[in-house]
């Protein structure tokens, strides 16, 4: 896979099809989105909201979520927001996530069966604060969402001035729907 991806990017760059692609890193419209991983997703979420390559910072994880007040995702919103001229932040989930009624038991049971010793996981566990409760996903995308949405407006960090926003969209067609 990465063989054909060296190869694309010789002839990539030896086009110059870089050049429609060209900005700065500055989002021009003064925006950043937290949004799933989620592979229906890469493609068509810029697609179905119109962006184009420098408009926005985008965000990924598993499930569009902060799971943490001071982890990545409010990292990179701060930088965004202080160093980058955000004004505006979008928490985007989307319908059937994979991240909804994720099973941390299932999951543990695979990474035993990947080699994953219960010393591994007794070690991890004191890391998350609890390997179970830090692997589990949501029930419901709206209410995950939402919680995304309040974790970050309740931020001390992050300036009361920034607009924050959560939407949900459909992985089928790119329809979004506010929460709120
Ligand atoms: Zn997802």
């Amino acid at each position: 896979m990465l063989k054909e991806m060296f190869e694309y990017n010789k002839q990539f760059v030896k086009d110059e099809r870089y050049k429609e692609f060209q900005t700065d890193k500055y989002p021009s419209k003064k925006t950043a989105i937290l949004a799933c991983m989620d592979t229906r997703l890469t493609s068509l979420l810029p697609a179905a909201l119109g962006l184009k390559n420098g408009d926005v910072k985008l965000i990924k994880n598993a499930g569009a979520v902060v799971s943490h007040p001071y982890g990545s995702v409010i990292h990179s919103l701060i930088i965004s927001i202080y160093e980058l001229g955000v004004e505006e932040v979008l928490v985007i989930g989307h319908d059937d996530c994979g991240m909804q009624n994720l099973n941390s038991e299932k999951l543990i049971k695979k990474m035993h069966e990947h080699g994953i010793t219960d010393v591994d996981i007794a070690r991890s566990d004191g890391a998350t604060g609890g390997i179970e409760d830090w692997l589990v996903g949501f029930q419901n995308v709206e209410e995950a969402v939402s919680g995304s949405v309040e974790i970050i407006k309740a931020h001390p960090l992050i300036p009361k001035n920034i607009r924050i926003y959560g939407l949900i969209m459909n992985p089928e067609t790119g329809e979004v729907r506010q929460v709120v």
